[in-house]
């Protein structure tokens, strides 16, 4: 830190991003990618996109924000086109939670929100989920601040139904619901379908997990015209050329190719279908995940532990230290191959260990 730095970002704690390591080729598994390329269309708009990236990109995002309401079912008035969905996160807690309206948030859930709520100066509340980790849904309907939800939840891949969603959202008109729906199409049911009903429902999602494109980062959020018309404020006063000319050509293709999207989200389903028998017959507990990761524990050997033993045999998975699930991994499910490699290597873990 240099003398230089303000003091307001002094205490700042950044968000640790999962390791990319480049030293060695390891099986990832700890950051939810997608273990398929993206589209060939999308390779093939962006690679042509290249020849044009001497001009700006297009600030209103046209094409791209025509073809994501088109396959959302709503109008373009309702999307915004983000750097990634933690662009629009941002910018949902900019916009919505200040020292009157905190933003609320379990306290298992992605480690971002706490991250946004501290880098803007703003209060924030983090209610407990139950002991199963299920969402405490009854103690959330009391808070007045803006709720975040992520769904399914992160780390533990959990699924609220959307009758719960709608629930939170109906029950208080003047608060504002943030549904990030990072994995919602590994097996939920979106929320997008209630935005016509509610003007306090913000649903975010991601091209990131389902639609092979971490590295382009691109996410959109879904509203009312009214909240879009807020988040677009934000956006044009801190980076309106945020979506870049490659990404968004990719992301028109990766929407021309719902087959493969389709046949992509189903392969994974599968291979997480299998993990979670296999890891079973092992003696591993898990939450019924309807995401694209694992949330993983061993009677018999430690979160730590297990996290260690599988870099050594070059399997990255993530482990977080917080007190209440320091003895699971979080396991991202990637190919059916690469599931029969993970189970392959905790079986010999388990037997050199136990
Ligand atoms: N929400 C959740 C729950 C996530 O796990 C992630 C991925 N780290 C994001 C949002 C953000 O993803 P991206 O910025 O790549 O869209």
């Amino acid at each position: 830190m240099s003398k230089f730095l303000v003091n307001k970002y002094k205490a700042l704690e950044p968000y640790t991003p999962g390791e990319q390591p480049r030293e060695r080729k390891y099986l990832k598994l700890n950051t939810n990618e997608s273990p398929f390329p993206p589209s060939e269309k999308a390779i093939a708009l962006a690679a042509e996109e290249a020849k044009r990236l001497m001009l700006y990109s297009d600030p209103e995002c046209k094409e791209l924000s025509a073809k994501m309401a088109e396959t959302l079912g709503v109008k373009t008035e309702n999307v915004i086109l983000t750097n990634g969905s933690d662009e629009v996160l941002n910018f949902a807690f900019m916009a919505y939670c200040d020292e009157n309206t905190p933003a609320v948030f379990p306290d298992i859930t992605y480690g971002f929100y706490k991250v946004f709520a501290a880098v803007n100066a703003l209060p924030y509340k983090e209610i407990p989920l139950l002991s199963d980790f299920s969402m405490p849904t009854d103690a959330l309907l009391l808070e007045k601040g803006t709720l975040f939800i992520a769904n399914p939840n992160a780390p533990t891949g959990l699924l609220l139904p959307l009758s719960e969603i709608e629930r939170l959202v109906a029950s208080d008109p003047s608060r504002i619901v943030v549904v990030d729906e990072a994995y919602i199409d590994f097996g939920g049911e979106s929320a997008v379908s209630l935005i016509s009903k509610y003007d306090n429902l913000l649903v975010t999602g991601t091209f990131s997990k389902s639609r092979s494109m971490a590295g382009a980062r691109l996410g959109f959020g879904v509203g009312s015209p009214a909240l879009i018309a807020d988040l677009h404020r934000i956006r044009y006063s801190t980076n309106p050329y945020n979506v870049n000319r490659m990404t968004a050509a990719a992301g028109i293709g990766a929407l021309s190719d719902p087959e493969y999207f389709e046949e992509n989200c189903k392969k994974i389903i599968e291979a997480r279908a299998y993990a979670v028998e296999a890891l079973a017959s092992l003696g591993f507990t898990m939450t019924d995940s309807k995401a694209n990761f694992l949330f993983a524990r061993h009677e018999k050997i430690g979160g730590a532990e297990l996290y260690a033993a599988l870099r050594e045999k070059g399997v990255l998975v993530r482990h977080f230290g917080a007190e209440r699930i320091k003895d699971y991994n979080r396991i991202t499910v990637g190919s059916m191959a690469e599931m029969q490699t993970l189970v392959k290597l905790i079986k010999e873990i388990l037997e050199e260990k136990l």
